[in-house]
């Protein structure tokens, strides 16, 4: 199936977008969490919403719960690790399935965390998002994974299954595994090392360890990386006032477009994309008759 639109984060500008599309009777592709967005969940007080008072986090992300269920939206509850623009279509593609849109909405927030040394160096030369994806190359192998929390330990016990030997390293103190072959390591992930292709990972004590692979698995992979080609001023996506960025049929909104970060600017920005997308549609129908 071609979906008319893909949309990539569950936060207030990718649920402001996917209520438009799905109330203009639009076909999407909705990636997300199905917690929403988790810096909503984490604020303890909302004040500056119009019209809801004072809220907390987590009442407003249930609120937002509640309209998705209303209008029988769906989140497709994974991450997206790979976008290629093949002219007039988008494919992603998320935990080993891919997925075919005709316009893409990038509402990713923004990527609070810092690149590791040599991760951009060597992207697909060693360096993967995604365990189930790329995890079959290193039958019998070495690798490395950096694990953000414990959400993705599933992915970690994919590749124990495959691999030879796992290191783990997590900012997580109470990680912890069944399977022998995964080693904890308690020094820090401090980087990756190679030449043509990833040869080891730094710790931050100094030490080095031979590994054939890095797996890198967090919620924040910077846009530039998703979607090869993304015009980027810093961390945030270069856009127009129609949300539009360099890419034909691709926009952008939200907190990954830039300040003020805020929920009612990701909101409005998102509501806005998605009639940018409706008429994008509209006008690639018409020139196709
Ligand atoms: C502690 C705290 C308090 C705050 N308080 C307020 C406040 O009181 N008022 C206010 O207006 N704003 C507040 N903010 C800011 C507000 O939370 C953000 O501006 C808003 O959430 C941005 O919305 P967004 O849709 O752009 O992105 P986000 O809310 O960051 O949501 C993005 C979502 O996309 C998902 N995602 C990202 N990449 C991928 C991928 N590759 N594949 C699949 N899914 C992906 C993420 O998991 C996330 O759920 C606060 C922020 C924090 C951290």
């Amino acid at each position: 199936m071609i979906y008319d639109a893909a949309i990539v984060g569950s936060g207030p500008a990718g649920l402001s977008a996917a209520i438009v599309l799905k109330m203009r009777g639009k076909s999407i592709i909705w990636f997300g969490s199905g917690d929403m967005s988790q810096k909503i969940e984490k604020s303890a007080k909302i004040s500056n919403y119009p019209g809801l008072g004072t809220v907390s986090g987590h009442e407003l992300n249930n609120r937002f719960k509640e309209h998705i269920k209303e209008l029988d939206l769906e989140i497709n509850d994974r991450l997206v690790t790979t976008i290629s623009n093949t002219g007039n279509r988008f494919m992603l593609l998320a935990n080993n399935d891919v997925f075919e849109a005709k316009t893409l909405l990038l509402a990713t927030g923004v990527v609070a965390a810092k690149e590791f040394p040599g991760e951009a160096e060597y992207l697909g030369r060693g360096v993967s998002y995604c365990a189930t994806c790329d995890g079959f190359f290193y039958k019998g192998k070495t690798v490395a994974v950096y694990c953000a929390n414990s959400s993705y330990l599933p992915e970690v016990s994919y590749l124990a299954g495959v691999a030879d030997k796992v290191y783990l390293f997590s900012p997580d103190r109470n990680i912890s595994v069944k399977e022998a072959n995964v080693e904890i390591q308690q020094a820090g992930f401090a980087g990756i090392q190679g030449d043509k292709k990833v040869e080891a990972v730094e710790l931050n004590n100094g030490e080095k360890i031979s590994v054939d692979g890095v797996f890198i698995l967090r919620n924040a992979i910077s846009p530039a990386k998703l979607l090869p080609g993304l015009e980027m001023d810093g961390p945030h996506i270069t856009v127009n006032r129609q949300l539009q960025t360099n890419i034909k049929g691709c926009y952008a909104a939200g907190d990954i477009t830039g300040r003020p970060y805020q929920i009612t600017k990701g909101v409005g920005e998102g509501n806005v994309a998605a009639h940018e997308i409706l008429e994008y549609l509209a006008s690639e129908a018409a020139e196709s008759k």
